[in-house]
């Protein structure tokens, strides 16, 4: 169950989005469905090494660690992270 302020918003927002597309707000619809997204409440903090500023060996990454807020920002994290520890490894070998 949606808080009483959201659906109040859906029911404004739905006539005005018909404007725009029309057919966007059918009077037979059963369900209309609203995407949200939430953010990542915590960072997990991490050095220009992409390596954690206080957890040794820890690469934090992705949305997880709010380095990312959908699949092409997690996609792009998740290679430089793979190039540093990459580079890590190479450094040490
Ligand atoms: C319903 C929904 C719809 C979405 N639609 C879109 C969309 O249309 N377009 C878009 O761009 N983005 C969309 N997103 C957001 C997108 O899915 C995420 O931003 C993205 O997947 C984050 O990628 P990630 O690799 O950082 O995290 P995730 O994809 O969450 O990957 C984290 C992985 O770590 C694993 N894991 C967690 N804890 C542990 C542990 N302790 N040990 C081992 N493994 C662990 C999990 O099982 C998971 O596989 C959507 C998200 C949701 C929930």
């Amino acid at each position: 169950m949606l808080p009483d302020y959201v659906i109040e918003a859906i029911r404004e927002a739905l006539p005005e989005l018909d404007k725009k597309i029309k057919g966007f707000a059918m009077h037979d619809a059963v369900l209309t469905g609203v995407e949200t997204r939430t953010s990542s409440p915590l960072r997990v903090r991490r050095k220009d090494d992409y390596r954690s500023v206080n957890v040794e060996g820890l690469y934090p990454a992705g949305e997880g660690a709010d380095y990312a807020g959908d699949i092409y920002s997690a996609a792009i994290d998740r290679i430089e992270v793979a190039e540093a520890v990459a580079l890590s490894m190479m450094a040490t070998a």
